[in-house]
């Protein structure tokens, strides 16, 4: 970033600010001092080009709690930005939750911070994969995670999320169904069905870490703690929960027990984001860091605001688009649509 232009007075008031609320998180005021400088220009730009912030709850502090204007996960982040008035989108997460966003606000200029901000689930198949398994498995219905490519939802029935999986298999009358990318969020919904699923070899390389060893351990350090699993776990690890579910479902018991302790068995920002705002209660034991969500910084996040590349303007053909529009819109008659 070129010069600060701001007054040391403003950039020590957002620093303290911002230091204030993620101090719980490790950052030391110095840190965000460096921070507070992109974070007092990120949000005015915000305000000249009509833009709004999208952060997925697996972002860094300094992203969330600096600039962003919705956090959460990826489906709930992207209705939110289609209901606003905003012209630009800059959705901090990855790539395809920047082109659900545009699936659902064609209309938006929809910009991702870092080109690179992949995902190894939805980069596990390819529309042509899909296509292939329809020509296996004829008359099979297809539900495709919310985490995979617009092409990939265009050519499938229809979307689901971590929270509603079951519940989009269960639309279906026929006993099979091609469920994908995520292998072990098959397992994990084969285990609730008596429909027969078929699978594909996806895995999140966050989720798939995780071990019933380390759950024990955090359960012999802190008896009484409250295991919290995400479905993209592996289903020994998903047995030892006393929730599991989405993000949005693991926020909201945390919220609504009155346990001391929680461990957080997913990608280490949402601890982060609880140690934040529920500072009375307690989250431990270990997490892992999500390698294509921290690509995203505050200085992309500027730069994709001044002057984008054209690589990080998302577009979805219209063909496209409108298929995978019906996939979501198919997903939206289960009532229940958070990640
Ligand atoms: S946490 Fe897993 S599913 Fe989410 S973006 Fe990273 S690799 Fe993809």
């Amino acid at each position: 970033m070129e010069k600060s232009f701001y007054s040391e007075e403003e950039v020590k008031k957002t620093a303290e600010k911002l230091h204030e609320k993620i101090k719980k998180t490790g950052f030391s005021l110095e840190e965000c001092m460096a921070f507070a400088p992109l974070i007092l220009e990120i949000n005015r730009l915000k305000k000249e080009k009509n833009a709004v912030i999208l952060a997925h709850s697996y972002q860094t502090p300094d992203i969330i709690y600096g600039t962003a204007d919705f956090v959460g996960d990826s489906l709930e982040l992207s209705r939110k930005a289609s209901e606003t008035k905003a012209g630009i989108i800059v959705f901090a997460g990855v790539k395809f939750m920047a082109e659900t966003a545009k699936i659902l606000s064609p209309e938006k200029t929809v910009l991702l911070p870092s080109i690179e901000a992949g995902c190894s689930l939805s980069e596990s198949i390819t529309a042509k994969d899909v296509q292939e398994l329809k020509k296996k498995y004829p008359g099979v219905p297809v539900v495709c995670y919310v985490n995979t490519s617009a092409e990939v939802k265009a050519e499938s029935d229809a979307c689901c999320t971590s929270a509603n999986a079951l519940q989009v298999v269960e639309i279906f009358k026929e006993n099979e169904i091609i469920f994908l990318p995520d292998n072990l969020m098959t397992k994990n919904i084969q285990n609730q069905t008596k429909k027969k699923i078929i699978s594909w070899n996806g895995l999140c390389v966050v989720h798939k870490e995780f071990n019933t060893q380390q759950i024990e351990e955090v359960k012999r350090k802190y008896p009484g703690v409250k295991i919290l699993v995400h479905t993209e776990c592996n289903p020994t690890v998903v047995e030892l929960a006393d929730f599991s579910g989405g993000t949005s479902g693991m926020i909201k018991y945390a919220e609504t027990h009155s346990d001391e302790n929680f461990m957080m068995v997913t990608e280490c920002g949402l601890s982060d984001r609880m140690r934040v705002e529920l500072p009375e209660k307690k989250f431990v034991g270990t997490c892992e860091l999500c390698p294509y969500m921290k690509k995203n910084t505050l200085e992309l996040i500027l730069q994709a605001l001044k002057n984008p590349s054209q690589e990080q303007i998302i577009e979805v053909p219209e063909e496209i688009r409108l298929k995978a529009k019906k996939a979501i819109d198919r997903m939206m008659e289960t009532k229940n649509f958070s990640d």
